[in-house]
């Protein structure tokens, strides 16, 4: 049995994460996705909130052959005791993969495997980029699964970050 972890804020969860979670899908025989960043929403670089957070990633993943479990991970003040915090919430697994640096480092220290994945559509396929449409009102839906779009309009999520963003500048 060889489990794998795959850590994100997922705000909002996209095809550029889910290309990377198929092809994770052919190297492990588990999946845990860790929701990084639980506590935080309503935030303009954070607006979902964990549960809409791991209703996303649960209904794009509806199909998904692959055993999976999704868990919020909330952040601690101590990076140099946050893989035991990480190590606490999940599964057992063997490897994690991740291009985020910090993480990077923290695992490997912690003598885990980290594995980098590619990034596809990196300017497209982007939190920063879909939320920066959203608040612009342009079109994010093609950047992120048909599931997510609805749970995002379901929430208005679109208002929620302009309401956000409106209240940032005051
Ligand atoms: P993210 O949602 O920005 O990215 C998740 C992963 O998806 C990353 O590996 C990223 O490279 C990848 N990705 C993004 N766009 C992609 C694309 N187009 N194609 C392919 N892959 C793509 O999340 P993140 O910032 O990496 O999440 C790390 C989490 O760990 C954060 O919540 C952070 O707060 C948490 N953390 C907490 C502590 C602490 O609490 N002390 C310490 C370290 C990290």
């Amino acid at each position: 049995m060889r489990r794998g972890l795959y850590l994100g804020r997922f705000q909002p969860y996209h095809l550029g994460h889910h290309e990377v979670l198929k092809q994770i899908a052919m190297e492990v025989d588990e999946i845990i996705i860790g929701i990084g960043s639980a506590q935080k929403s309503h935030e303009i670089e954070n607006p979902f909130t964990a549960g809409e957070r791991v209703l996303m990633v649960s209904n794009a993943l509806i199909d998904f052959d692959t055993k999976h479990y999704v868990i919020p991970i909330e952040d601690i003040q101590r990076n140099s005791l946050w893989v035991s915090h990480v190590k606490s919430m999940v599964p057992p697994f063997e490897i994690a993969y991740t291009n985020n640096p910090l993480v990077i480092e923290l695992l490997s220290e912690a003598e885990i495997r980290v594995k980098q994945s590619p990034l596809f559509r990196r300017f497209d396929y982007s939190g920063t980029e879909i939320r920066r449409r959203m608040l612009a009102g342009e079109k994010w839906e093609h950047f992120v699964p048909e599931s997510v779009a609805e749970i995002i309009r379901g929430i208005d999520g679109e208002n929620r970050l302009k309401t956000i963003a409106q209240s940032d500048q005051e």
